[in-house]
């Protein structure tokens, strides 16, 4: 995509196909199997040592995986979730799916995470589950969402990993701090399938449920029935469609091979911004806690607006007028129309994640980036913050 003065649109995040990928694919697409065979489990096979967990269900999407979760926790109306407001609207919306009621929980104003002072003051009797959203790749607080947690063992603590595949907490990698970790496959994620996502745990009930519900909560798969010669099969829940095809896994895996070494050109290019703006006084980046490895989804800078004198859409404007392809990571859920029509939210009830909206700006970052890329960005957010 070129502007007028010919410069390459830069995208804020980008897949990364090569030719080992589409051997990979092609592969698959000569042999008998399309959907469901053995490269579902070999994908998920893999997911389970590279995350550390005992088991994992792929299914159709991020979103697809959250819904999983979420009816494996049996979540149904009546049941609260407790949820950041500064995630993707799929977090929440996979609780609405089943029928129960987001809480939102506000965020520590320097790295946007969801407190844990917060989660504390908005647990009630009805509170099932927490989601904990490792934002733009940095792991949550989970020692301090635990120690929160430690009183109400009744209460599931779920991660939405999807921006934070092979981020790692005090050493341990994301994907054995909760009780289920979520991963989407969309092509601005780490690796990509198209469209695809994970659960990860080490609960073999729970994950035999997602496998159910993937399949419409068929109890027995196609391939076990043939084994058994047998056309017979037991519908024992409502379940969906929520599958992943063989070659969408057989995608997935090479590009799992892969992504150690994306990781690490995701953290050179995220140190280069950093020490660049560390020169820049009215542009912070989001804080970094020390005892973390970083997965860099997103590289999120805040403005000081007040002492650069313009908003964020004038600011946004002038990248995207140079080609720079940058983006809001998120407009806070709890403000969107239908959470404050149906799930009756209020502004004002997340008031720090709803000041940080206001001066937040994602600007590209994805293993394919070179470093004179880098440096146009750099330079065109330098200069738009010229009055
Ligand atoms: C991408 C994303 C999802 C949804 O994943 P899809 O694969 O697009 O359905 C959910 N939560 C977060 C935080 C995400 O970034």
């Amino acid at each position: 995509m070129k502007n007028k003065n010919d410069t390459p649109f830069l995208p804020y995040g980008k897949q990364f196909i090569d030719d080992g990928d589409i051997q990979a694919v092609s592969d698959v697409l000569s042999s008998d199997w399309l959907t469901t065979g053995p490269n579902v489990e070999a994908f998920e096979n893999a997911m389970c040592r590279f995350a550390g967990a005992e088991y994992a269900a792929a299914v159709s999407s991020g979103t697809a995986a959250l819904h999983a979760a979420m009816n494996a926790l049996d979540i149904r109306p009546g049941d609260e979730v407790i949820v950041p407001p500064i995630t993707f609207a799929a977090t929440a919306n996979a609780v609405v799916y089943q029928g129960g009621t987001p809480v939102f929980a506000d965020v520590d104003p320097h790295s946007l995470l969801i407190d844990p002072l917060s989660v504390r003051a908005k647990l009630t009797p009805k509170t099932r589950a927490v989601i904990a959203v490792d934002y733009a790749g940095h792991p949550c607080d989970y020692d301090s969402l635990k120690a929160v947690l430690e009183k109400r063992k009744d209460v599931v603590l779920v991660a939405d990993a999807c921006h934070a595949l092979g981020a790692e907490y005090k050493k341990n990698r994301v994907g054995t701090l909760a009780d289920m970790t979520i991963f989407s496959f969309h092509p601005v994620k780490h690796i990509t399938t198209g469209e695809g996502g994970m659960v990860v745990t080490d609960d073999r009930y729970k994950a035999e449920k997602i496998k159910k519900f993937r399949n419409h909560g068929i109890s027995v798969d196609h391939h076990q029935r043939e084994n058994m010669g047998s056309w017979y099969y037991e519908i024992d829940e409502l379940g969906f469609n929520y599958r992943m095809t063989d070659f969408q896994c057989a995608l997935g895996m090479s590009q799992l091979e892969k992504l150690p070494g994306w990781l690490e050109k995701r953290n050179r290019i995220a140190n280069q911004y950093d020490r660049f703006f560390s020169d820049i006084p009215a542009v912070s980046p989001l804080k970094k806690n020390k005892d973390i490895y970083h997965a860099y989804h997103i590289y999120v800078v805040k403005f000081d607006l007040v002492q650069i004198g313009k908003n964020r859409q004038q600011i946004f404007t002038e990248l995207k007028n140079r080609s720079i392809g940058v983006n809001v990571h998120y407009i806070p859920v709890h403000m969107h129309p239908f959470y404050q029509k149906k799930i009756n939210t209020k502004i004002g009830m997340c008031p720090t994640a709803e000041a940080a909206y206001q001066k937040i700006l994602t600007i590209p970052l994805f293993p394919g980036m070179t470093k004179a890329d880098v440096q146009r960005v750099c330079k065109a957010v330098r200069n738009s913050l010229k009055v």
